[in-house]
């Protein structure tokens, strides 16, 4: 028997960097959305206890540093569970984007292995067990819109944003979260309006919600990648409503209401750089 699960993107809607807990983690409050744009995980049960990664991805190990390996070998510890695991992952999220692609990995084979085992343990007890391999998985275990506080693993459901299309761009670079973490200075950030983006999503206003998004870690990868400016300065030429990078970048998302627009800004952007993407917003 074989499950199936997507591993659906997220985009930060809001980022914001609180301040540096005495663990070295940032103390942060994101609100993060789920969008069509998704890796597909196939999950089967192996006789022999091993775990085994299957990917066709030059950026992405198969071995034990995988996310996706290090949720089965999480959840086959916790619930003491002695067969193996094939995980077959067909990838579609960019990596080291900005888009949450290795913790959305972990999150469906959380899911996933929850079926497949019919463990039948509920969905914040795998969240938990998600803190323990990623700040990001909590959230991904849930999907949908939330904000994240604490280091990403507190979790707040939120209303699903106002209907729209996303139009994505990542330039030819990879970001490491960590060399952008290491170089925030909370003091000289920028911070976003997450009380007003709350208040949008309850309104269900787009306007509101596009002239709320914020990143406070936009500056810094820009400060290290130029081209981050440029794509987001092109997107809002091509006439994109709300114009952000997600997570520590590099990938800039445009937000838009009519699909005859996205399409425009999704061909305008296509001319400038490789990875283009038209998608909706799931949340
Ligand atoms: P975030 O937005 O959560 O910071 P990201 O989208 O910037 O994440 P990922 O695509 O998750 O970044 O990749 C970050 C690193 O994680 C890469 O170095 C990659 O090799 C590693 N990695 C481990 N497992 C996976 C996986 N299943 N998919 C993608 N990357 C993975």
């Amino acid at each position: 028997m074989a499950i199936y699960e997507k591993a659906p993107a997220k985009i930060n809607l809001t980022l914001d960097i609180l301040n540096k807990r005495t663990d070295g983690y940032h103390e942060v409050e994101m609100i993060m959305t789920t969008i069509d744009l998704y890796d597909r995980v196939e999950l089967s049960t192996l006789k022999e206890d091993c775990i085994k990664v299957t990917l066709w991805s030059r950026f992405v190990p198969n071995d034990e540093r995988n996310l996706a390996y290090k949720a089965a070998q999480a959840f086959k510890e916790k619930y003491a569970i002695s067969s193996g695991v094939h995980i077959k992952i067909d990838k579609s999220i960019p990596v080291s984007a900005g888009l949450g692609g290795g913790s959305t990995d972990a999150a469906a084979v959380l899911r996933g292995l929850n079926k497949l085992w019919d463990v039948q343990a509920s969905i914040e007890e795998l969240a938990h067990l998600g803190a323990t391999i990623s700040s990001d998985v909590p959230f991904c275990v849930y999907g949908g819109t939330a904000l994240a506080k604490g280091r990403g693993e507190i979790i707040e459901k939120l209303p699903s944003p106002p209907s729209c299309w996303v139009v994505l761009a990542k330039p030819d670079i990879g970001v490491s979260s960590k060399s952008i973490f290491q170089q925030v200075h909370v003091d000289k950030m920028q911070h976003p309006r997450t009380d007003v983006m709350i208040t949008s999503l309850h309104h269900n206003d787009f306007f509101m919600m596009c002239e709320s998004i914020g990143n406070s870690l936009e500056a810094v990868t820009i400060n290290q990648h130029p081209e981050v400016l440029q794509i987001k300065n092109r997107m809002k030429q091509a006439g994109a409503t709300g114009v952000l990078m997600s997570g520590s970048g590099p990938t800039v998302y445009g937000l838009v209401q009519q699909e005859r627009k996205a399409q425009k800004i999704y061909n305008a952007m296509r001319g400038f750089c490789k990875d283009v993407f038209l998608v909706r917003i799931l949340g």
